[in-house]
């Protein structure tokens, strides 16, 4: 990681370009999600929170809140017994549950309902294999007789994140002649969750698929909402596809033996849900870093819940990402061109969420959608989560630009981006900014 990673380039303080019209929420190509407010139509309530939709000048426009209550003591209980917590993801037919708890691996009726034919097919990497393959052989099989479980050990990294890689899957399940009734479990990160399930939906045109996140970043994030693929080297996550598992079991043990680095990694997605949607949630998380950071159970175990339950009601509406989804990636345009110039894996995925954040931040503040107080705010909080807020200092100004261009957020030749605009919780998802603002960030970010 760049040395400089935790100095914060932007005391500058940015002369704000003049605040946009109020109309400008109003453009086809902008959607803006907002806390609900006069007006908007509440469209469903689930788990406390409130979301709502309104349509304005021919463009969808979607305001959501998630679930506001501060179950600090409640998560509290819950880590401290096997009950799990179960957040539904709504997707119709294709609904499953997520399911999050401790000790959560030593109850195999929960992983073996949703097993489907005989024959599983375990997906993991050489790191996690050692620690959680046998519990997770032992959930599939224990009083199940009849079920034979093979299993896959991909090398680690995201770097491995890529067809050939993915090919290791398909090797394996021929050579074990799986048919069309097995059922593909990912064990491990991201990566792997990612990885894992665009074989599962590849495989003979799609076989089931279960959801074994062990890292914060899958626990709160990928492992939820059915987007998997791989990575092709001129770009991050260009292959894939959108296919839901059967369930998502989250083992909150399992953080347990997760490197610091990769704890705080994850909670860059964690951060990005209360920028985007959920100020209650921003301040909690400002009240409880420190609980965060030192894996406190409970606090870990309200972290995932609520991320989920915010992951979940944005998938339940948008699943394909038509435009609400599209705020879940609030910095990973400028994180991706981070991923992607610098090489695989050398930054970690929310390492470079993280400094993205800030950036697209900085440039919200440019725009003058954004109070002063939210950049001091973002800054600091990923601070305290030990996050970078600078992207490396070799990425030029020309390098980011020729990576983010070929974004998947690029419409028609023009790069769309999640920026915040209102009081802390509303982001828009937009193409309609001025231009100026994205350069003077990048200048102000990156070498020239
Ligand atoms: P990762 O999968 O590389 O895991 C991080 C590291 O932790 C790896 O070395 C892994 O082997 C190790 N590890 C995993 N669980 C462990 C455990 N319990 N104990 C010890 N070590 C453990 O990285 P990640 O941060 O989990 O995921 C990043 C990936 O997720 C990226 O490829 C990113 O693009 C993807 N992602 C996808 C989505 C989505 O919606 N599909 C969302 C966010 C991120």
């Amino acid at each position: 990681m760049a040395s400089t990673a935790n100095a914060f380039r932007l005391s500058v303080s940015p002369k704000p370009a003049a605040a946009s019209s109020p109309d400008a929420f109003l453009r086809p190509e902008t959607l803006s999600f907002r806390s609900p407010a006069g007006g908007a139509r509440l469209l469903r309530r689930s788990g406390g929170g409130a979301c709502s939709v309104s349509a304005g000048a021919g463009a969808a426009r979607f305001r959501v809140r998630a679930s506001a209550t501060p179950v600090m003591d409640k998560s509290a209980s819950e880590a401290g017994s096997k009950a799990p917590t179960i957040v539904e993801v709504d997707l119709g037919s294709r609904s499953y549950p997520i399911y999050i708890g401790s000790g959560l691996l030593d109850r195999p009726e929960l992983l073996q309902r949703h097993v489907h034919g005989k024959r599983v097919l375990v997906v993991t990497n050489d790191t996690v294999a050692p620690i959680y393959l046998d519990k997770v052989v032992n959930a599939l099989t224990k009083g199940n007789p009849n079920v034979s479980v093979d299993h896959v050990i991909l090398p680690d990294g995201e770097k491995y994140k890529d067809i050939d890689t993915m090919m290791k899957v398909f090797d394996k399940a021929i050579e074990s002649r799986l048919d069309r009734r097995c059922t593909f479990v990912a064990l491990g990160g991201g990566v792997i969750g990612d990885l894992c399930g665009y074989a599962a939906a590849s495989f003979l045109r799609g076989v089931n698929f279960i959801q074994i996140p062990t890292t914060v970043m899958s626990q709160v994030d990928s492992s939820v909402g059915g987007k998997t693929g791989v990575n092709h080297r001129l770009g991050k996550n260009l292959i894939g596809a959108f296919y839901q598992p059967q369930c998502v079991l989250i083992d909150t043990d399992t953080l347990n033996t997760l490197p610091d680095r990769e704890l705080a990694s994850g909670l860059a997605e964690v951060i990005k849900y209360g920028l985007i949607r959920d100020a209650e949630f921003f301040e909690w998380q400002e009240k409880n870093m420190h609980a965060l950071m030192a894996r406190d159970p409970s606090a870990l175990a309200y972290a995932i819940k609520r991320s989920c339950e915010n992951k979940a009601e944005v998938v339940s509406l948008d699943e394909k990402e038509s435009g609400l989804r599209a705020t879940l990636n609030l910095g990973h345009t400028f994180g991706h061109a981070i991923e992607t110039s610098f090489g695989y894996g050398q930054w970690l995925h929310g390492e470079a969420v993280a400094a993205g954040i800030v950036m697209a931040v900085d440039m919200s503040y440019r725009l003058g959608w954004i109070d002063e107080s939210i950049v001091t705010r973002v800054d600091k909080i990923l601070k305290q989560a030990k996050l970078p807020t600078l992207p490396p200092e070799t990425l030029t100004v020309e390098k980011f630009k020729s990576v983010m261009a070929v974004d998947k957020k690029v419409a028609d030749g023009l790069l769309r981006l999640i920026l915040l605009k209102g009081p802390l919780g509303n982001c828009v998802f937009t193409g309609d900014y001025d231009r100026k603002a994205l350069d003077e960030t990048l200048r102000a970010f990156c070498k020239s």
